[in-house]
């Protein structure tokens, strides 16, 4: 019997070498030792043996069952040890490959924008000033020189929250809060929101101004062409034709808008232009004498400009988009273009 038992042992010993794969490790461990293999069928007669040879028997056997045991474990041990280093080999990590860039934010073009315009002021000496998009009546109309009953008010599509209070249908306000608040000279500009009731393929209900406003002794119609010219060249281009057109605010006299020669024709007419080669990009004009008393400043010692342009009609050319809504509707197509 003992010698039956070497002989499976050995049987197992050259199967397991043969077994490349777990399950076939597993099919040779329940060959030999399971409920019917032929090691526990062996261990199974021993109590049929002669009294006398049945400890040695029993303890050789059992010994041969554990050997058994411990070589089938070594095996799957081994064969699961050299399945891991296959994979190891196959997923090879190249070190040398670049890392993976998380999804960066970019600024929207109307900050951009902005930022650009401000930039080229603020290095003609001119400080940024902000002020309230909820505003007084007052300082939105009135103290521009904007009674109740003017006819100016209809051009400006107004959102009112009660008889005296709306959201600021320009940044003029803040030229009169400032004025207010200092004394000349003053050479500020204000970018920020406007609100007015109006929504088409040019028009948003909310858009972006910068006004500007240049107060001292002795203030000519020729600073404000020389510095919004400056202005035209630096954002456009250093020789984009300017033109200065007669026109009309009740905050400023003489009053004028400003055109640039079409970015997009240079001037021969296109669709953007309405065929003219122009494009109205801001107005402009002297602080009126009466906006002067309104904030107590004496017109006789002082004079002064302002200025107003829109953010998007400049993002606008600068960009060549032609649909003003595309800046509101969050289309990260669309913004992750401007970087
Ligand atoms: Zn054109």
């Amino acid at each position: 019997m003992l010698q039956t038992g070497e002989q499976l042992y050995h049987a197992l010993l050259v199967e397991l070498a043969q077994a490349n794969t777990e399950q076939q490790v597993y099919q040779c461990k329940s060959k030999f030792l399971g409920r019917n293999g032929s090691i526990t069928r062996l261990v199974k007669q021993i109590p049929t043996l002669p009294l006398h040879e049945r400890a040695v028997a029993g303890r050789e056997l059992n010994r041969l069952k554990s050997d058994a045991e411990q070589a089938i474990e070594k095996r799957l041990r081994d064969i699961i040890e050299c399945k891991k280093q296959q994979q190891l080999q196959q997923s090879v990590v190249d070190v040398t490959l670049p890392g993976r860039t998380p999804p960066l934010g970019a600024l929207h073009p109307i900050t951009l924008t902005t930022r650009n315009i401000v930039s080229i002021f603020a290095a003609m000496g001119f400080s940024v000033v902000e002020g309230p998009e909820i505003e007084l009546d007052f300082f939105n109309f009135e103290a521009l020189n904007i009674p109740k009953d003017h006819p100016a008010r209809d051009m400006h599509d107004t959102f009112y929250i009660d008889d005296e209070i709306l959201l600021r249908t320009h940044t003029s306000p803040v030229q009169i809060r400032t004025m207010q608040d200092s004394k000349p000279p003053l050479r500020i500009i204000c970018p920020g929101k406007v609100y007015r009731c109006d929504s088409d393929i040019s028009h948003t209900p909310m858009f972006h101004q910068v006004e500007g406003l240049l107060v001292d002794c002795s203030v000519s119609l020729s600073d404000l062409k020389g510095v919004l010219i400056q202005f035209l060249h630096n954002i456009f281009d250093a020789h984009t034709a300017v033109r200065f057109r007669p026109s009309f605010f009740p905050f400023t006299e003489p009053s004028a808008e400003v055109d640039i020669a079409c970015v997009m024709c240079k001037g021969t007419g296109c669709r953007v232009c309405s065929g003219t080669g122009w494009l109205e990009i801001l107005g402009c004009g002297m602080v009126h004498p009466a906006v002067f008393r309104n904030v107590g400043y004496d017109p006789e010692t002082v004079s002064g400009f302002a200025f107003g342009l829109g953010v998007e009609r400049i993002a606008m050319l600068l960009y060549g988009i032609n649909d003003i809504r595309l800046f509101f509707e969050n289309d990260i197509r669309f913004l992750s273009q401007f970087i």
